[in-house]
């Protein structure tokens, strides 16, 4: 691959949320901290625009109407502009919904899948077991677990694209240490997938390796923010139950640490970060501040 043809990544903003600070970072004040939705807009040289995650649309908002949905509308504040959906950030950058070959969902918490309808005829990438952990979730449930069945499109399993790591696994450049195997999504090494376990079950992260050798590691839920990396800190333990297992959680943590230390120049990239929102995203592409409504609420 040369420079020209390199994958090359945006990150777009797609809706807020509100949380307290102390619950992402242990010791910290009880001041509401911002949570972007973020959402990765990969450039592929042959496959066109890649999605990771879709990040918030209004189909949250309606989904969470009825009880007991609305119950996880009420866990925090959610901000949705309709003009500033992923679909139409990508409209404004001139690129259709039927452009977009592949959406890779790094999980099925809400906040992830919302505009995952706006893309009928990309290819879905997911691990299976990230969707079958909520599958069997009554409403209640899967409520209280972020998991919005609604939100998923009818066809969804018919258009999965579903790697299997333990048999189409590959080493993975020596920069990565310690994640030493991943699966190359397209067989040319741009696009390195590796699960991601602790959040939810089979949550996946995505390597970006460019032409000249720059590398950004999406890690979607694996951490909240880049902050958390640097000084190895799990969240409140009250974030417990959002967990599969917290556990597994502050071990994959600690792999995302030790790789931020091994390889500095790697760019880490959590999907709520806004330490991350303010380095990539010009000011200019983030929409204006729309007053969430009596409803517009979500968890992350
Ligand atoms: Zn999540």
């Amino acid at each position: 691959m040369t420079n020209q043809e390199s994958v090359r990544l945006e990150l777009l903003e797609v809706g807020h949320c509100m949380h307290p600070e102390h619950v992402v970072l242990q010791n910290r004040r009880f001041a509401p901290l911002r949570f972007p939705a973020l959402v990765a807009l990969i450039h592929h040289p042959t496959r066109g625009p890649i999605l990771f995650d879709t990040g918030y649309s209004p189909r949250f908002l309606h989904a969470t109407r009825p009880f007991p949905e609305r119950f996880y509308a009420w866990v925090t504040p959610i901000t949705i502009d309709p003009a500033r959906t992923a679909l139409a950030q990508l409209e404004a950058r001139g690129i259709r919904a039927s452009d977009i070959t592949h959406v890779i969902v790094s999980h099925f918490h809400a906040d992830h899948v919302a505009g995952l309808c706006d893309f009928p005829r990309a290819r879905l990438v997911y691990l299976e077991r990230a969707l079958r952990s909520f599958l069997p979730l009554g409403r209640i449930r899967g409520t209280a677990a972020g998991f919005l069945r609604a939100l998923l499109p009818e066809d969804l399993e018919s258009r999965a694209l579903v790697p299997r790591p333990e048999c189409e696994s590959v080493r993975l450049p020596p920069e990565c240490a310690p994640f030493h195997y991943g699966v190359d999504l397209f067989g040319d090494g741009s696009i390195s997938l590796v699960e991601l376990p602790g959040h939810v079950e089979g949550q996946l992260g995505a390597f970006l390796r460019a032409a000249d050798g720059s590398l950004d590691f999406l890690v979607a839920d694996a951490c909240w923010t880049t902050e958390s990396v640097r000084r190895r800190q799990l969240p409140h333990p009250i974030t417990r139950a959002l967990f599969s297992s917290y556990g597994l959680y502050g071990t994959t943590l600690g792999r995302i640490a030790d790789l931020a230390e091994r390889t500095p120049s790697i760019r880490i990239v959590p999907a709520h970060c806004d330490a991350v929102r303010r380095l990539r995203i010009p000011s200019a592409h983030v929409g204006p501040t729309v007053t969430p409504s009596s409803d517009a609420r979500a968890i992350v």
